[in-house]
C-alpha cells in the first residue's frame, strides 16, 4: 500500500514515514502544500495523512483540490487543530478520519489500515482465500493456521493482491502501489518475486492472466 504523509515539520514527517514503513507501507513525502496538491494528483496513493499548518497552500485547500480531481484515496487529517470548527471543515473538504496531535504513533498506521481496507470494501480485517488468510490490522498472513513468513517486498505484493481478490491486477498497477520508486516494473524483478511467493505459498493461488497481469484466488474451491 502506498501512502502520502503531508507534514511540514521534518523531525515528525521522517518519524511517521518511518513508522509507516515498519508496518509495511511505501511512503511518500510531502513537506508543503503545492508539493502535496502536486503529488496528491498526479501520483496513486492508496491514502494520505495531511497535516492542516502548512506552508504554501493550506491542508485544507490541498485536500479540496485532490477531490476536485477525482482523487478518492482515504485522507487521514493529522493536526494540532482540536477545534469543532477545524473538524468540521476537514471532513467538509472530503477527509475520511481526523487524528489531533499529539497522538499515539500506533495509532496513525491502525487507522490507516482500517481506512484503506474500508475503501477496498472489506467490512472485516481478515480476508480468506483458500488456506491463505490475511490480517489487514496486524499485516500479517496465516497459511492452513500457520504464520507465513515472507521478506519485506513480498508481503507488500502478497497484501496488495489479497486486498484485490478475483481481480486481474496489472502489472503496472502493482508497481505503483507496491514498489519503492527506484525499481523498475519493466524489469523481470516482479516475475521472480511471484515467482518466490508462489513456492511459498505451495498452493496455485496466483494466477497469471496472460498480457493483463496477476489474479489471486482460490479456484479450486470457489472463492472467485
Ligand atoms: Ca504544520
Amino acid at each position: 500500500m502506498r501512502v502520502l504523509v503531508v507534514e511540514d515539520d521534518d523531525a515528525l514527517a521522517d518519524r511517521i514515514a518511518e513508522d509507516l514503513r515498519l508496518s509495511g507501507m511505501v511512503v511518500d513525502i510531502a513537506r508543503d502544500g503545492n508539493q502535496a496538491d502536486f503529488m496528491g494528483c498526479t501520483e496513486a496513493y492508496d491514502a494520505a495523512v495531511l497535516d492542516l499548518g502548512l506552508p504554501g497552500l493550506d491542508g485544507v485547500s490541498v485536500l479540496r483540490s485532490w477531490r476536485e480531481h477525482g482523487r478518492d484515496m482515504p485522507v487521514l487529517i493529522l493536526s494540532a487543530r482540536g477545534r469543532w470548527s477545524d473538524k468540521l471543515a476537514g471532513f467538509d473538504a472530503g477527509a475520511d478520519d481526523y487524528l489531533t496531535k499529539p497522538f499515539l504513533h500506533e495509532e496513525v498506521a491502525l487507522r490507516l489500515r482500517v481506512l484503506m481496507r474500508r475503501a477496498r470494501g472489506h467490512a472485516h480485517p481478515l480476508i480468506t482465500v483458500g488456506p491463505l488468510s490475511y490480517d489487514s490490522n496486524a499485516d500479517r498472513f496465516m497459511l492452513e493456521g500457520r504464520p507465513l513468513v515472507l521478506t519485506a517486498q513480498e508481503q507488500l505484493i502478497l497484501a496488495y493482491l489479497i486486498q484485490r481478490h478475483g481481480c486481474v491486477v496489472s502489472r503496472s498497477e502493482i508497481a505503483e502501489h507496491v514498489y519503492a520508486r527506484d525499481l523498475d516494473p519493466d524489469s523481470n524483478t516482479l516475475d521472480v518475486m511471484i515467482g518466490r511467493i508462489r513456492r511459498r505459498l505451495g498452493h496455485p493461488l496466483i494466477h497469471t492472466e496472460r498480457g493483463r497481469g496477476y489474479r489471486l484466488a482460490d479456484d479450486s474451491g470457489g472463492d472467485g
